[in-house]
């Protein structure tokens, strides 16, 4: 296939929400759509039974969910279209927000009648630093959900977005008639009997008697004109510039259960949405479509999958070029050329061998634990990514191993899962003893930690929860620095030795902000 194309044709991309806004649903549908899998109900499962992928740790057969992420791609229209997973419950984790880095837009599902929740806000703002167009599925419309302006308006003020419906619905919940599509001035009918069977009525425009038959209720159809009208003169005009630097979302209703607005989202979703961006790099800017060789990183390494194999998988998304099974490639921080033999990628839950996969793809490699979170692996050219972000941990605890014999193993199996991302580790600043201190963003990661290297290094741990509820990685000028090192408390290093504050609430961080007016806080590792 031409190279170009092939690339041109891609679209790889995050679904953020909160759980239970229907994210599982909605991507079930998607890949309905694409033909990926043949029945609803295996994207994931909550019974763990029947998947072989979400099977592989004590863990997740306890709990019955999966912890980390997986990635799924259907073809549709002529697109490749890749949907990076983002895990949601209770397994929510630093691998949620660094999935978000692979991918080169996003979609915010969000349940019409809760709103803006608490882990969509979270993944939005990372989405935010990215500057990568979001696109917005209020969902649920078959329920009596909030009033869409109030939805709107609930973006802008607690996300800072604003926002152009492509679409407005007419009614909702018991009411729910339809979405008009703004662009394509057609009415889309819902059907409560059987609302997969869609009419779609081509209009001239939202004054179109043919509305008024189709919909049969007066009230409904007048109240629909207004809201459009009032829509047009003050809402925000369609602006394909702004949507693609993530300054305006485009919002689309339905209803992910019965499939009502899916497809129309997809093809809008598809027409709007970028093709596989450019990437910063030691080089710099690497963009797939003039830099031809193949080159990637990784952004997340899954461990265990297969219990019997103890094995790893890195997942490398590809930034340029075309890979091909058994091509030979360099692993640019450790020096050496590594041959790419076993590759796998996930196609609708089931592990498969892939031959060729081109930029924008996601590919998992075999780790015999040689792979960091933010390597690069490039052909030809020696490059460098731009380095992964960490993000503020939410939990934090004290880590001590339990025999102090088993010191070495226990070094060595933290820094395996530092390496994994699967925590992040700090060290106490300054203190007469020093201590370790793990940090996670989702409470499951200190039982994934107790667990593996009780299991992987035979060592047992004792775990301290620690008040903190945050961390911000400091910078300031040199003197206001070191009067801020000096006299700040709770204060570490991360791996790399930048200094961290860890602050319990936001009054405590407001406090250091005003005893230090020169310092800077931020919320992940990427000091501007
Ligand atoms: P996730 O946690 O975001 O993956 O959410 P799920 O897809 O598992 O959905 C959560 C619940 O909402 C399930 O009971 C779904 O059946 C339900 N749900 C999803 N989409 C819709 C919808 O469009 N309308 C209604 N009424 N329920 C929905």
């Amino acid at each position: 296939m031409n190279y170009t194309k092939a690339v041109q044709a891609r679209r790889t991309f995050a679904i953020i929400s909160h759980p239970d806004a229907g994210k599982t649903t909605l991507t079930e549908k998607l890949l309905l759509f694409g033909g990926a899998i043949r029945e609803a109900g295996s994207v994931k499962g909550k019974k763990t039974s029947k998947h072989a992928m979400s099977d592989w740790m004590e863990i997740e057969k306890q709990r019955g969910i999966s912890v980390t992420s997986s990635v799924l791609e259907f073809l549709y229209d002529g697109y490749h279209v890749n949907i990076l997973d983002t895990p949601g419950h209770e397994d929510f984790s630093e691998d949620t927000y660094r999935t978000l880095t692979a991918a080169d837009s996003a979609t915010m599902l969000i349940d019409a009648a809760k709103g803006v929740e608490a882990q969509t806000k979270k993944l939005f703002k990372v989405c935010k630093m990215r500057g990568i167009p979001i696109f917005t599925f209020m969902n649920k419309l078959d329920r009596q959900g909030r009033d869409p302006f109030e939805l709107m308006e609930e973006l802008e003020n607690l996300l800072g977005i604003r926002s152009y419906p492509m679409g407005w619905p007419i009614g909702m919940g018991q009411s729910f008639s339809g979405v008009y599509d703004r662009h394509n001035k057609r009415l889309e009918l819902y059907n409560p009997e059987n609302p997969k069977e869609i009419d779609v009525i081509q209009l001239e425009g939202p004054d179109d008697p043919k509305l008024d038959e189709a919909i049969g209720d007066e009230g409904l159809v007048a109240q629909f004109r207004e809201e459009l009208e009032l829509l047009d003169v003050a809402g925000d005009e369609f602006d394909q510039e702004l949507i693609a630097k993530g300054e305006i979302t485009p919002i689309f209703f339905g209803s992910a259960i019965s499939s009502f607005g899916v497809q129309t989202f997809l093809e809008h979703f598809l027409t709007l949405s970028p093709s596989p961006t450019p990437r910063e790099s030691t080089n710099g800017l690497i963009d797939p479509l003039e830099h031809q060789s193949f080159s990637g990183f990784i952004f997340k390494i899954q461990a265990n999958m297969n219990p019997a194999h103890r094995d790893r998988i890195a997942f490398l998304r590809i930034t340029s070029g075309k890979f091909e099974r058994g091509m030979s490639v360099k692993h640019v921080r450790i020096g050496k050329n590594l041959k790419l033999s076993q590759p796998t990628q996930f196609l609708a839950q089931s592990r498969s061998i892939v031959d060729e996969a081109y930029a924008g793809d996601i590919i998992g490699l075999f780790d015999p634990g040689t792979f960091r979170i933010g390597d690069t692996l490039v052909e030809g050219d020696s490059f460098e990514f731009d380095e992964m972000p960490h993000f503020s941990p939410e939990y934090f605890s004290a880590i001590t191993v339990k025999e102090a014999l088993k010191h070495k193993s226990f070094e060595k199996g933290l820094q395996q899962l530092t390496e994994e991302g699967a925590i992040q580790l700090f060290k106490t600043y300054n203190r007469f003893s020093e201590q370790q201190i793990v940090g996670v963003v989702g409470v499951l990661q200190f039982e994934v930690l107790e667990y593996r290297l009780k299991n992987e290094y035979h060592v047992d741990i004792q775990l301290e929860r620690l008040p903190f509820s945050f961390a911000r990685w400091a910078a300031g000028p040199p003197e206001a620095m070191e009067a801020f090192k000096k006299s700040q408390r709770n204060l570490v290093t991360d791996r790399d030795g930048r200094i961290v504050v860890l602050f319990e609430n936001e009054f405590q961080m407001r406090t250091a902000l005003d005893k230090y007016p020169k310092m800077k806080f931020y919320e992940n590792s990427f000091i501007k």
